[in-house]
């Protein structure tokens, strides 16, 4: 049965992974009373899949893992056999460099607020082709972003799959013809893009990214960009800006799994510095390519 005939083309062609069974999307469901469906009450994780291989996957389970715990949704099965899981969706779907998509909602269950006593975690994996050769160029050539107002709850750091604010924040971008949404805090700091991580080199040089809190994802390109600029010999720290500071600075940068390293070169329609990608956040990228195929 396809439970969305008229909608198939739109869905992530190829085979997932649905709660203990391999099935093609197209024909894929979970209950109507999935906790995930009725209340956003579920974690995810995204992971990128470089010619062949899941890059820092253990970082990505280890997240996976923090925000179960913080949400107390027991995992679905042990890393082995989920990792096993996430080859296999690899291996059925024949791709070599794509997008892992992995979500874990608490269980199905009766409506009603409170967690059920009884859980029954549903784990869904899908795999997309993404080309990172054409990430990279597309990072090599900068991108627009527009700032918007971060709208979010006090848990950011739980990569919960309540993504309304974010999803809202993305809109606003492409309606402006941008390709991220840079949010900016009620005390008027850039706390993170709509789906990534924010980075300046600001006027002295300097490397910044906004320190690890409640208030944003601890991205796991944002840890692993952290390295390769300490093993590039860049001065870096953990401080956050603003907008103002953005623009005055020498380049602004986004991180995340799906973008790797990606200048911005213009905010709000102001080009950032000379409105071309800046040599510090080539490097990176470079860099970080290079750790894709290597990590
Ligand atoms: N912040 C938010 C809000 C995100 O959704 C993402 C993407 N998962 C990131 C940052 C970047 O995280 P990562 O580098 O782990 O993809």
């Amino acid at each position: 049965m396809n439970p969305h005939p008229r909608r198939s083309t739109r869905l992530t062609p190829g085979i997932a992974y649905v709660d203990g069974r391999y099935v093609p999307v197209s024909r894929a469901g979970v209950s109507i009373e999935d906790r995930g469906y009725q209340f956003a009450d579920g974690v995810y994780e995204g992971i990128a899949l470089r010619r062949g291989r899941l890059v820092d996957l253990e970082a990505h389970l280890d997240r996976l893992d923090r925000s179960l715990a913080e949400l107390a949704i027991p995992a679905p099965m042990a890393r082995g056999p989920l990792r096993q899981v996430l080859q296999q969706v690899v291996r059925r779907n024949r791709h070599r460099d794509g997008f892992v998509y992995v979500q874990v909602t608490r269980t199905a269950a009766s409506r009603d607020h409170k967690y059920p006593d009884d859980l029954r975690p549903v784990l869904v994996v899908t795999v997309k082709r993404l080309n990172f050769d054409a990430v990279a160029a597309r990072a090599r050539k900068g991108v627009a972003a527009v700032t918007a107002p971060d709208q979010r709850w006090a848990r950011c750091d739980i990569k919960s799959i309540s993504l309304l604010p974010n999803v809202m924040a993305k809109q606003q971008a492409a309606e402006a013809g941008a390709f991220e949404a840079v949010m900016v805090d009620a005390g008027g700091t850039i706390s993170e893009g709509s789906s990534t991580n924010i980075w300046l080199v600001d006027a002295g040089g300097t490397l910044r990214t906004r320190p690890l809190s409640a208030n944003i994802l601890c991205g796991i390109t944002r840890q692993v960009v952290l390295k390769l600029a300490d093993q590039a010999g860049l001065p870096v720290v953990e401080d956050g800006f603003t907008p103002a500071e953005a623009r005055a600075g020498r380049e602004l940068f986004l991180t995340s799994t799906t973008s790797a390293v990606t200048p911005i070169v213009s905010l709000d329609g102001t080009p950032i510095a000379a409105g071309r990608p800046g040599p510090v956040a080539l490097d990176l990228l470079a860099r970080y390519m290079d750790h894709m195929d290597t990590s």
